[in-house]
């Protein structure tokens, strides 16, 4: 395995000089040097051999005892100096301080096919970050992370993704509900990779500080390394540069509402600075479309991430990052006038986006009033987001009522004939509006059917994964994985996750309920 090795960050950004590892506050450095925890008993339990093939690793190559060590953190590959960065972030609202890489340990940047990508090992151990935990991970929450970010990539979502997927062989203590009642679990290890792991808070942190120095330095490499269109570093530059941030941000987040991800923990540590989904949590997906569920139990008070409010959310992080970037820019107005239009745009993108889902590409005078019809509806009776969408695909002339999207309403034998006249009327003016589409049945099915996906990661389902996975058999995480790098297409074989979700996982932990224990 010859990796081409490249070390932008490290070479360009001020290190800790302090190389012990103990927990500590790190002032003017991006990052600090640490070497990841060797484990008992590494084993690859998934490689994903579209990932590595992006790194010029073949399949032979996944299988050897030096891509098991490397990618456990058990052999440091040569040439190569794995560190942990320092980031702070405002956590559920506020400022949490310096927060930092405290189970992610970087280790190193491959460059293949003109491309730069950062590989990452997550739980490999502690780190200068790591604060009052242990830097290590559980099998269930790797299993969540590693499937969700190819899933995410294939639905053409931005994202960070996955290489590998590993036990460690080592034991883990976990409270998963916080109560009191801790346990031990299986290890885990992902590598995971990305052009970037910056994160909103790695510039909050020297804003804090008031090292403007040093946040210059890491603003003048992220424009050169990542924006380099922008050109050379300057006020103007950093302004541009927010503004593609805001964009970059937006863009994620439609389509987390396009496919029905709740990231869960949308605090500013785990905010992309190129607006990648990252740090898979306690996230989730709608089955029932609601816009005030969250899969977070940390969160079950306030809500503060639910489905409804990440655009809301996305805006207020942007506030953070622009506050971030006041002490190098000086002026407010510009950073407002890019925050409004933050507002703007997503109104516009939102509205364009939902009628996408409902094969609508004109624009007719009523549509606004049309589309949030429709999100009452949903609303009416649970009705599954995934399912309702993807059938409704199937609407003509002749199959053109609640029936054909029936099969996406949990108890319909319980919804009321208030609701049904509801949904029947929100039909007819449907059947009406497609007249103003002028195309044919068949062809709005096939683009309907290209932003509405068939599968998702549902809740149950990566949970199915991890009780299997826990008693040694890890096919069905292949299963999934296969299944979801064709989430658009129909796939017969595999029809039986093309269902809502079933009643044991409604209230059953790990399915509708997540908390942060990881
Ligand atoms: P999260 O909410 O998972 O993004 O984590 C917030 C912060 O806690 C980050 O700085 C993480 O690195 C850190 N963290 C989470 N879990 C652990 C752990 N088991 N050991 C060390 N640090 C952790
Ligand atoms: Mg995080």
């Amino acid at each position: 395995m010859k990796l081409n090795i490249k070390n932008t960050l490290i070479e360009n950004l001020p290190a800790d000089d302090n190389l012990e590892n103990s927990r500590r506050q790190v002032t003017e450095a991006v990052f600090s040097y640490v070497n990841p925890k060797k484990t008992k008993a590494p084993k690859v339990i998934h490689t994903s051999h579209e990932m590595a093939d992006l790194l010029g690793i073949s399949e032979k190559e996944t299988q050897s005892t030096l891509f098991k060590n490397v990618f456990t953190g058990n052999k440091i590959y040569p040439n190569t100096k794995p560190y942990a960065m320092c980031y702070g972030g405002h956590q559920f609202g506020n400022w949490a301080g310096q927060l930092g890489d405290g189970r992610a340990i970087n280790l190193f940047e491959i460059d293949h096919q003109n491309k730069n990508w950062k590989v990452q090992l997550k739980g490999a151990g502690e780190t200068p970050y790591s604060r009052t935990a242990d830097g290590l991970a559980v099998l269930r929450s790797s299993i969540r992370e590693y499937l969700c970010a190819e899933a995410m990539f294939h639905l053409r979502v931005p994202t960070t993704r996955s290489l590998s997927l590993s036990l460690t062989g080592d034991e883990v203590l976990r409270d998963v509900l916080y109560d009191g009642n801790p346990a031990y679990e299986k290890g885990a290890i992902v590598s995971r990779v990305s052009p970037s792991f910056l994160r909103f808070g790695n510039f909050e942190i020297f804003a804090a500080r008031n090292d403007k120095k040093n946040l210059k330095i890491l603003t003048d490499y992220t424009i050169k390394h990542h924006f380099p269109q922008l050109g050379e570093p300057s006020k103007e530059t950093y302004i541009q540069f927010f503004k593609e941030v805001t964009k970059r941000t937006l863009k994620m987040i439609i389509h987390w509402q396009r496919v029905g991800f709740v990231h869960g923990v949308m605090n500013t540590d785990n905010m992309s600075i190129l607006g990648l989904t990252i740090d898979y949590g306690p996230y989730g997906w709608l089955e029932g479309f609601d816009f005030g569920w969250t899969p977070n139990t940390t969160d079950v008070q306030n809500k503060r991430y639910r489905y409804g409010n990440q655009p809301n959310i996305g805006l207020w992080n942007l506030y953070k990052l622009a506050n971030a970037l006041y002490p190098i820019i000086e002026e407010a107005e510009p950073l407002e006038n890019i925050l409004n239009q933050y507002k703007v745009n997503f109104e516009k993108k939102s509205f364009k986006m939902m009628k996408s889902k409902l094969g609508l590409f004109s624009e007719e005078d009523n549509d606004l009033d049309f589309v949030q019809n429709l999100e009452d509806c949903l609303q009416l009776a649970e009705t599954d987001m995934t399912i309702f969408f993807r059938l409704l695909s199937n609407f003509t002339d002749e199959k053109s009522g609640l029936e054909i999207i029936k099969k996406a309403i949990y108890n319909f034998e319980d919804v009321s004939d208030e609701v049904i006249d509801k949904w029947d009327f929100w039909f007819l003016h449907y059947k009406t509006r497609l007249q103003f589409e002028f195309t044919t049945d068949s062809k709005r099915k096939k683009k309907m059917n290209k932003v509405n996906p068939k599968y998702v990661l549902r809740n149950y389902m990566a949970q199915l994964a991890i009780d299997a996975a826990d008693k040694g058999d890890f096919t069905l995480i292949d299963e999934l994985y296969k299944l979801l790098k064709k989430p658009y297409k129909e796939q017969p074989k595999h029809e039986k996750w093309f269902a809502k979700r079933p009643e044991w996982a409604r209230h059953k932990v790990g399915c509708s309920m997540l908390s942060c224990s990881s």
